[in-house]
C-alpha cells in the first residue's frame, strides 16, 4: 500500500507523491511562544511526529526534512514581556524551552528545524520586496500589503472568495487598504515593541510572511506537506499560499495540505482565548505519563473533533498498563533475549502500517497494537519462547512507529509512583533483601506489609524484586 493522504485543497485522498524521494520536505506551524500551550496545541505536534516517523520508515529517516516553528514575535508576547518589565526574549526563551521539554515528554522526535521568526526577518523583507517589484503588494501608510485583487487564484484553499471574506467580516477594514481582503505583510512598530529597519520604513512581519519566508529559507520550494490546525486554513495558509506563489511568478508551494481537527473540552474549541485550557505543563506535573496523552492525542482520526475528558485519560492510562503488563511479563519469560522485528510480517503488524498510510488512521493502528498485546500475551501464557520473542519484537517496533511503548515496562509501572515515592520504596526493598539476607524473615514479612499499605505490589523474580504502585 502507498501511503494516502487527505490532501484540504484536493479535498480527497491522494497518494503521497514527494517531488524528490530522497528529500521528503514538511513543515508544521507551531506555537506563539508567549504563555504555556495547551492539549489542543499538541495535537498537531503528535499527529505530525507520528507522520514524521513514518515518512521516516518509508524513504529512510536521513530522506526526511522536518520543520516546525516556533513564532517569537507577536503582541502577546509584548503584553507579557511588559506585564514582566522584561525582555522580550526573556519570554520566548523561557515558553520555547518548556514547549521544548513538553512535547518531547509527549513523544516527539526533535524535528530538523527549529526555527524562530525573529531569527529570518531579512529572508521576510526579501520576499516582499519581491511581492512588491512584482506588483502583488503596495505600500501605504507605513504598512505593506499583499494586493488580493492581483492575485486570482486567491481563496482556492479555504473555498472563499473575495466577497465571502468580505461578507464573513473575518478581514479587518482600514484606511490604507486598496480592499478589505489585503493583508498586512509589514507595519509599523508600537512604542516599545521590537522594531527591525526596512526598506517600507521600520517594523516588524505580518504573522504570515513569517512561515513563508521561514519555509523558503529552511526547506525550499515546493516543500511537499505543510500542516497545521484547521483553523489555520483561512487566513493563516490561504495567506501563505498566496505570498509563496506570487513572490515567484507562479509555481509550486506545498504539494499536499494537511489539517487536524480540533481538540475539545466541555464542548467546545479549546482556546486560550475562551480560558478553557488544560496544559500539558500541568498534566505532565501531576504525574500522567506523556505515553497516556499521547494515546490520548491520537485515539481519535486527526481530521476528526477529539474531546478531551477524564474518561479518555483514564481508558489510554488503562489500556497502556495493559500493553506494558504484558511486556514485563514477556521479559520475564524471555529473560532479556531480544529478536529483530520481521518489518513485513503478514498480520496485524502488516494491517497496522497499513492503517498508518491510509491518511494516519491512528485509531485502526492502535486496534491492531492491541491485538498485538493480545498476541504477545497468549505466546506468554503458554511458555512459549519463540512466539513470545516474535510477537514482542512486533509490538515494539509497531509501538515505536507511533511513538509509544518507549518505556521499559518495570521503569513504567516504577515509574507511576513520583520521585519521592520511588526512593521510598527502594530503600523498603534494600532493607527487606538484607532482613531476608540474614533470615530474619519477620522483619523481611514486616517490610512487606509496609509497602503493601503504601500501595506498592511487589514481584519478586529471578533476577530481584521489581514492584509497581496499585491500579
Ligand atoms: P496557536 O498558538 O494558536 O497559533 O496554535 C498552534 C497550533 O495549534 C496551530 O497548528 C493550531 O491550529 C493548533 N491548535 C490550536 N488550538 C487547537 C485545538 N483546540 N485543537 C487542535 N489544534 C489546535
Ligand atoms: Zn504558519
Amino acid at each position: 500500500m502507498t501511503l494516502q493522504i487527505y490532501d484540504t485543497m484536493a479535498r480527497e485522498k491522494r497518494p503521497f507523491v514527494p517531488t524528490d524521494p530522497s528529500r521528503v520536505t514538511m513543515y508544521v506551524c507551531g506555537p506563539t511562544v508567549y504563555n504555556h500551550v495547551h492539549i489542543g496545541n499538541a495535537r498537531p505536534v503528535v499527529v505530525f511526529d507520528t507522520l514524521f516517523r513514518l515518512l521516516r520508515l518509508l524513504y529512510g529517516e536521513a530522506a526526511v526534512i522536518y520543520a516546525r516553528n516556533i513564532t517569537d514575535v507577536d503582541d502577546k508576547i509584548n503584553a507579557a514581556a511588559a506585564a514582566e518589565g522584561v525582555e522580550i526574549s526573556v519570554i520566548t526563551q523561557r515558553f520555547t524551552a518548556y514547549y521544548e521539554e513538553q512535547m518531547a515528554a509527549l513523544g516527539a522526535l526533535t524535528p530538523t528545524f527549529q526555527p524562530r521568526a525573529t531569527a529570518h526577518i531579512a529572508e521576510m523583507l526579501l520576499q516582499i520586496t519581491a511581492l512588491v517589484d512584482r506588483g502583488h503588494a503596495y505600500a501605504a501608510d507605513g504598512h505593506v500589503l499583499f494586493d488580493t485583487a492581483a492575485y486570482a487564484a486567491y481563496g482556492k484553499l479555504s473555498g472563499r472568495d473575495l466577497d465571502d471574506m468580505i461578507a464573513g467580516a473575518r478581514v479587518e477594514v482600514a484606511p490604507y487598504k486598496k480592499n478589505p481582503a489585503d493583508f498586512v505583510l509589514w507595519k509599523p512598530s508600537k512604542p516599545g515593541e521590537p522594531v527591525w529597519e526596512s526598506p517600507y520604513g521600520p517594523g516588524r512581519p505580518g504573522w504570515h510572511i513569517e512561515c513563508s519566508a521561514m519555509i523558503e529559507a529552511v526547506l525550499g520550494l515546493p516543500i511537499d506537506i505543510h500542516g497545521g490546525g484547521i483553523d489555520l486554513v483561512f487566513p493563516h495558509h490561504e495567506n501563505e499560499l498566496a505570498q509563496g506563489v506570487c513572490a515567484h511568478g507562479g509555481g509550486e508551494y506545498a504539494r499536499y495540505w494537511m489539517h487536524n481537527g480540533f481538540l475539545d473540552f466541555s464542548g467546545e474549541k479549546m482556546s486560550k482565548s475562551l480560558g478553557n485550557v488544560v496544559r500539558p505543563h500541568d498534566l505532565l506535573d501531576s504525574g500522567i505519563p506523556g505515553e497516556v496523552l499521547r494515546w490520548a492525542l491520537l485515539s481519535a482520526h486527526y481530521r476528526q473533533p477529539l474531546d478531551w475528558t477524564e474518561s479518555l485519560l483514564r481508558q489510554s492510562k488503562e489500556t497502556l498498563d495493559g500493553l506494558y503488563q504484558v511486556l514485563r511479563d514477556a521479559a520475564a519469560l524471555v529473560d532479556g533475549e531480544t529478536l529483530a522485528p520481521d518489518a513485513d510480517a503478514e498480520g496485524h503488524l502488516a494491517h497496522f502500517k497499513a492503517a498508518l498510510e491510509d491518511d494516519l488512521n491512528t485509531p485502526g493502528a492502535m486496534r491492531e497494537l492491541s491485538a498485538l498485546g493480545r498476541g504477545l500475551r497468549s505466546a506468554v501464557a503458554a511458555g512459549n519462547r519463540p512466539a513470545t520473542l516474535e510477537w514482542r519484537a512486533n509490538l515494539l517496533f509497531a509501538g515505536e512507529l507511533i511513538g509509544l511503548l518507549q518505556t521499559e515496562p518495570v521503569a513504567w509501572f516504577e515509574g507511576a509512583a513520583g520521585e519521592e515515592m520511588k526512593v521510598r520504596v527502594e530503600a523498603l526493598l534494600a532493607e527487606r533483601l538484607a532482613a531476608r539476607n540474614s533470615k530474619d524473615f519477620a522483619t523481611a514479612d514486616r517490610i512487606r506489609a509496609e509497602l503493601d499499605a503504601l500501595g506498592v505490589v511487589v514481584m519478586d523474580g529471578p533476577t530481584g524484586a521489581t514492584w509497581r504502585m496499585k491500579d
